[in-house]
């Protein structure tokens, strides 16, 4: 892009608008994309095992080549993958699924906590989403020469390097084994079911609403204080993505393949709306949704059909801020300021905090005017810093906090009183992270 500039050429159309109908009946694989009959007769070396998405018919050994032949009970993306190597196999049964875990005989340590990852993923993307398409969902492993895991029909290939060989013996980091394959799996849902149409805000479709599935499984097993990790992570990698956009930063809804934007913002996105909405609301949007396009090829749906399902769900006070998280780029600086305890005479507390806070809206270059601020936001009174909450267990990072509740925080200093139980040592606006704040690692003060 620069050096088109340079050059005085017009900039490349990167993604076709949002609106323009005539893409809807493809996908980012443009006119190849389509559903379609799958089936495949692969051969491979004597001692290895090949595979490629659907069931396996018959398998045979002819001049000294081993064959396999692979056929799916219903039409597919087009979009499959062949794998083949000397594989040992862990086999379940769950919930009437076959979950199979393909690997290098030395990289079992970690087989059986993707394995549980897999059922887990089948129990609440179903019951939450819809039904599970699959009779079977296979994770396989390949060498590390890439670290990336990718989805297909039945079928997830999966690097050693982000799932088979990770150490996760420091309990308190985040699972990366459990949340990446949560995330492919919920691409079985989220790309599998339902694809995005060839126009902007077709990943938020596909990869945005894989990160929210494997954020709010790995919520359930860990416990949402272990989040905040995470979601810093996310956030600080969208407002690095920020800085080093070549051509232009757009909203959540017109995001065109912008990793920053559709895995970064979106995590915070997703996570913001459970904040507002709720768990059982945000899936019954995503579920009725789903319900709509599940396996259709034409149209495919955009940003504007799922926004609609989820401000179905929402007040028009909720649909505001809906709106600026899809349709603006929005940023907050929030800010503790000031923190002052109180002993009063019936053992209790007088906490007065102090903050200040600010919200901006940005253009495609990134210049930032400042936007009106009147919302409820979190403040949080804890005993112990919460940067460090995420290492404990969950039982003792509840039992750090004293106090979290929603504020109406507007624009500017705002003086926040509450009296509690517990002398607090550490206060915060927003600590949990649910938005998209330009500095967050000032939101935490010590007393
Ligand atoms: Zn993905």
């Amino acid at each position: 892009p620069v050096e088109r500039a340079s050059l005085d050429l017009e900039p490349l159309q990167r993604f076709h608008k949002l609106e323009n109908t005539e893409y809807y009946d493809q996908t980012i694989f443009g006119p190849e994309s389509g559903r379609l009959e799958f089936e495949a007769t692969v051969s491979t070396s004597v001692d290895q095992i090949a595979i490629a998405p659907g069931y396996l018919q018959k398998e045979w050994t002819e001049n000294d080549r081993r064959y396999f032949h692979y056929r799916m009970d219903a039409p597919i993306e087009n979009y499959f993958s062949f794998m083949s190597g000397r594989y040992e196999a862990l086999k379940t049964m769950h919930r009437g699924v076959s979950i199979e875990i393909y690997y290098h005989k030395t990289h079992g340590m970690n087989v059986p906590r993707m394995q549980q990852a897999v059922a887990d993923s089948i129990d609440y993307f179903s019951e939450n989403f819809g039904p599970y398409q699959h009779k079977q969902a296979r994770i396989i492993e390949f060498p590390g020469y890439r670290d990336f895991a990718q989805s297909f029909p039945n079928t997830i290939a999966f690097s050693e390097r982000i799932g088979f060989i990770t150490d996760l013996s420091d309990e308190s980091a985040i699972d990366q084994v459990y949340y990446v394959t949560a995330h492919e799996m919920a691409h079985q849902w989220w790309g599998g079911q339902v694809d995005g149409a060839n126009v902007q805000g077709s990943t938020v479709i596909t990869e945005t609403l894989a990160q929210y599935s494997a954020l709010m499984l790995t919520c359930k097993k860990y416990g949402d204080k272990k989040l905040r990790s995470i979601l810093r992570f996310e956030l600080d990698r969208y407002l690095r993505g920020r800085t080093q956009e070549l051509v232009e930063e757009l909203p959540l809804m017109r995001v065109e393949n912008q990793p920053y934007i559709h895995y970064r913002k979106g995590s915070i996105a997703v996570m913001s709306l459970i904040d507002l909405l709720g768990e059982e609301k945000m899936n019954r949007a995503l579920a009725d949704f789903l319900a709509e396009f599940r396996f259709s090829d034409n149209p495919y749906p955009t940003t504007i059909d799922l926004l609609a399902y989820i401000n179905r769900e929402a007040d028009e006070k909720e649909q505001e801020f809906i709106a600026s998280i899809f349709s603006e780029i929005s940023l907050y600086d929030l800010k503790a300021k000031e923190l002052t305890v109180a002993a009063l005479d019936n053992d209790e507390y007088e906490v007065t905090f102090t903050v200040d806070a600010r919200r901006f809206e940005a253009n495609g270059s990134g210049m930032e005017t400042e936007a009106g601020l009147s919302e409820m936001i979190d403040i949080g009174l804890f005993l112990d810093n919460p940067d460090e909450l995420s290492g404990g267990e969950e039982a003792s990072a509840e039992s750090r906090l004293v106090y979290l509740q929603k504020h109406e925080i507007t624009g500017g200093e705002n003086v926040i009183k509450v009296i509690v139980p517990e002398k607090p040592l550490y206060a915060g606006i927003d600590p949990f992270i649910k938005l998209i704040d330009r500095d967050s690692a000032d939101n935490i003060i010590k007393l």
